[in-house]
């Protein structure tokens, strides 16, 4: 018990000072102490600051200048999130409250809108400009074309269509519901060629099928003679 180093008894003086040895070391130091005036002074050292420290600790009071600034930043961090939290609530009322949501609303169908309708025109099919007659077996050579302008005009193209007697001319025939419009009245060049504009009384996209026939001078109300080109959408 008594054989514990001078040096290993100081390590413990500290400890034994404050009062937090165990118990067994506590009467080592003690009886250390009786024959050891070096760790007695030691020991008298760090009683001292221990009774300065257990009589410091309860008076100790933070300055006024740090109390006030502690209050304020205390006051601050609690305050500050309130107000954030008001105002975003304030936002996000004035944002859904009617009327401020409702332009906005209407914006957003407005451009959705305007865009479906530019894909629409874009992707739909546009009127065809042009119609390829098919000959038939009176004229098996012939080639017709109806082509159709911007401004919709429409223009007859004939090819190889053989030139008819005095008493005959060739009739274009517009045909919408079963109903046969004339559209025009011709013949054709030496070389079987013609150039015509036709004449319709509709709109000229409204006619669902073409055919040309021959006919007696001067065209008639209605087709009577052979069909020699003819077109059906
Ligand atoms: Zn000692």
């Amino acid at each position: 018990m008594n054989d514990m180093p001078h040096q290993a008894i100081q390590e413990l003086l500290a400890a034994y000072a404050l009062g937090s040895l165990e118990a067994d070391e506590a009467v080592t130091v003690a009886v250390h102490l009786e024959t050891c005036p070096a760790c007695r002074a030691e020991l008298a050292a760090y009683e001292a600051v221990t009774d300065m420290l257990a009589t410091a600790v309860p008076l100790a009071s933070p300055p006024p200048a740090l109390k006030t600034r502690l209050m304020a930043r205390t006051q601050t961090a609690v305050a500050l999130p309130l107000t954030r939290r008001q105002s975003l609530k304030e936002h996000l009322r004035r944002w859904w409250h009617p009327p401020y949501w409702r332009p906005g609303l209407a914006l957003v169908v407005l451009v959705l809108a305007a865009t479906a309708l530019v894909i629409w025109q874009q992707n739909r099919p546009a009127p065809p400009s042009q119609y390829t007659l098919t000959a038939t077996e009176h004229a098996p050579e012939a080639t017709g074309v109806i082509t159709i302008a911007a401004d919709g005009t429409a223009t007859l193209s004939i090819a190889n269509l053989p030139p008819l007697t005095a008493e005959q001319q060739y009739q274009l025939w517009l045909i919408r519901d079963g109903q046969r419009d004339s559209g025009a009245v011709f013949s054709v060049n030496a070389d079987g060629s013609a150039q015509i504009t036709i004449q319709s009384a509709r709109p000229f996209t409204s006619y669902q099928a073409f055919g040309i026939t021959i006919e007696p001078a001067g065209g008639s109300p209605g087709p009577t003679g052979d069909r020699v080109l003819g077109f059906n959408l």
